[in-house]
């Protein structure tokens, strides 16, 4: 691509933001990247050749799109912020393989988009917007999606809650999630110089690669997921007592105890102190 239209460096982003007159939105979580070297890195890690359909959530002015349309075979964009559109148009001009959907990822069909364009799978590359990383990053995982990889910029702190095992205080349902479908490695972490505007948190750039099948076998993995969601409501209370008393599954004390001892396990058990496999035993048994 020319030169003249690169968008990653500050100049040309505040350039391109002036010619538009915009400015970031914060309610839809905006922080340009601005670092032509973390760029390159991020489409390094999602490993993208020509053969790839790469779906991009949240392009904002396109700098991180032009970087992956170089690589990709074909790159669908879905942005929520109709002023961007007009401006992806411009600053993605020279490329022939992109496509730009005005719509919220939340809400959109990923399946039917995907289908749409002959994609039968793709890989996620974003910059994602972090108010939303986590129900973002859960629907990816949790859809029956033809998804590869996810390769996304997010907050560090959430990177690293994505990776913890039993007995950290940041293990949770998201961790759990990450483990029971994908093998995650955090690739590099980013530091809130090379955004504008700058994020007041480090950010860090992860790698989700779906598993074929989920790490553990479980009969019921919505019904095991509620389990682990009411787990985790009251993380200090015992399992017992946060399962009996939790919205999200509610089922009387003496089955969980009665479950937990057939477990081998204490009846005092928390939540956090279970490994994914265990989980999965726990629902089992449960759903009996
Ligand atoms: N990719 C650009 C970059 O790296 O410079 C912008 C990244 S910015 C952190 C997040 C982007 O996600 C913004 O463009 C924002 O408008 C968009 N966004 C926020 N919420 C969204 C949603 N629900 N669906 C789709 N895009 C969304």
């Amino acid at each position: 691509m020319s030169k003249e239209a690169y968008l990653g460096n500050p100049a040309r982003t505040a350039e391109v933001l002036n010619k538009f007159g915009i400015s970031a939105q914060k309610r839809y979580g905006q922080n340009f990247l601005i670092d032509s070297n973390i760029l390159e890195k991020i489409v390094k890690s999602a490993g993208i050749t020509k053969d790839d359909t790469v779906l991009e959530i949240g392009p904002g002015i396109g700098t991180l799109t032009q970087h992956i349309a170089n690589s990709a075979g074909k790159v669908i964009c879905v942005e929520i912020d109709t002023k961007m559109i007009p401006v992806l148009e411009y600053t993605l001009s020279e490329f022939d393989n992109v496509t730009v959907i005005n719509q919220d990822i939340l809400k959109a069909d990923i399946k039917g988009i995907l289908a749409e364009h002959g994609a039968g799978s793709a890989k996620v590359v974003a910059n994602l917007p972090y108010y939303i990383t986590t129900p973002i990053i859960m629907e990816l995982l949790e859809k029956d999606l033809p998804i590869e990889s996810i390769t996304v910029m997010i907050q560090k702190e959430v990177a690293e809650r994505m990776q913890v095992g039993p007995g950290s205080k940041d293990y949770g349902a998201l961790s759990l999630a990450v483990a029971f479908y994908s093998n995650a490695e955090v690739k590099m972490t980013v530091s809130p110089n090379c955004f504008i505007p700058r994020p007041n948190v480090d950010s860090a750039v992860i790698r989700l690669d779906k598993l074929k099948e989920p790490r553990v076998s479980v009969k019921n993995k919505s019904e095991m997921f509620r389990i682990i969601k009411g787990a985790f409501e009251q993380r200090r209370k015992t399992l017992t007592n946060a399962l009996s008393h939790s919205s999200a599954y509610k089922t009387d004390k003496k089955k969980i105890e009665d479950a937990l001892i057939q477990m081998g396990k204490n009846v005092n058990i928390r939540g956090e102190e279970l490994t994914l496999e265990e989980f999965a035993v726990l629902s089992d048994i449960l759903s009996q």
